[in-house]
């Protein structure tokens, strides 16, 4: 099928760690006046390889919708076509998409919610945030508690903490845990992967989700490589999640 391609024009880049090669990147879509999509969806963008093949790639929003703006965080994959494509984008510079796609979203009505992310993962869960916590407009949590459990190796690979961090401080019902699999000496913050402090959230708040046979109200939303996703279903499923409670994306 044909899709109509849109020009998505570079206007910021932040690095978010040198370590990860990880960036912030901010575009416009100049041909639309609004780009419409829901928080968590995605873009695929198209460009032509060194031999002249149309190349794909699907990449999350990782912001909420705001007129023809929206951003992503991509990080460079060793040896990959549009990963380095991406981060070597400077200001001012283009590429092409055709989107939104995809059916990672929050789903009415809502209700408290689990999101959980590695790496790059963070990008929807951005999106989610960014829709329910707005800092212009009215917020849309609907009084609902929402955990954002963020694992990654390092420190220098927390993306995004600062904001996290300021929602979670302005807001008593948005959560936010931050965990180091391998965390330098000193390391003040939770270890370990992102199973664990699932199960803690989970014991911890058991009005959310019973673990005790009866039926868990909450919904959970993964996002990042498959062995992170499939080990994380299978843990809720253990504890006695229904599948329609659990909803993914996995980036590989
Ligand atoms: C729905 C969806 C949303 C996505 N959102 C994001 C996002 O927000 N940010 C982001 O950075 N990526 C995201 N990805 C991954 C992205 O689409 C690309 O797969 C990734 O950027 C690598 O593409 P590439 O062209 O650089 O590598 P390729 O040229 O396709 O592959 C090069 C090599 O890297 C391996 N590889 C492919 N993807 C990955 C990966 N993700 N991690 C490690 N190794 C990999 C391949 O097996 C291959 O050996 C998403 C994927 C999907 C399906």
């Amino acid at each position: 099928m044909e899709r109509k391609l849109y020009t998505a024009r570079l206007l910021n880049k932040l690095l978010l760690s040198e370590r990860a090669q990880c960036y912030h990147l901010e575009f416009e879509a100049p041909e639309l006046e609004n780009f419409s999509f829901n928080s968590g969806q995605f873009v695929s963008m198209v460009a032509v390889d060194s031999a002249s093949k149309h190349q794909t790639r699907a990449y999350s929003i990782a912001s909420a919708p705001r007129g023809n703006r929206f951003d992503l965080c991509v990080n460079r994959v060793e040896g990959g076509f549009f990963s380095n494509l991406l981060c070597d984008l400077e200001p001012g510079a283009s590429t092409q998409f055709h989107g939104p796609h995809g059916l990672f979203v929050l789903r009415p009505p809502l209700k408290d919610s689990i999101f959980i992310a590695t790496g790059t993962g963070v990008a929807p869960m951005r999106g989610f945030v960014e829709h329910l916590f707005p800092t212009e407009t009215e917020d849309r949590s609907e009084g609902r508690h929402f955990w954002l459990v963020y694992g990654t190796r390092h420190e220098s690979e927390i993306y995004y903490q600062r904001y996290f961090e300021k929602i979670a401080a302005e807001h008593p019902n948005f959560h936010y845990l931050a965990t180091l699999s391998r965390p330098h000496e000193g390391w003040e913050g939770l270890r370990g992967y992102v199973q664990a402090h699932v199960k803690n959230v989970l014991e911890e708040h058991p009005q959310c989700a019973s673990l005790n046979g009866a039926q868990p109200q909450m919904l959970a939303y993964i996002c990042g490589l498959n062995e992170m996703v499939s080990a994380t279903r299978d843990q809720l499923k253990e504890l006695g999640w229904d599948r329609k409670q659990i909803h993914f994306e996995r980036y590989d």
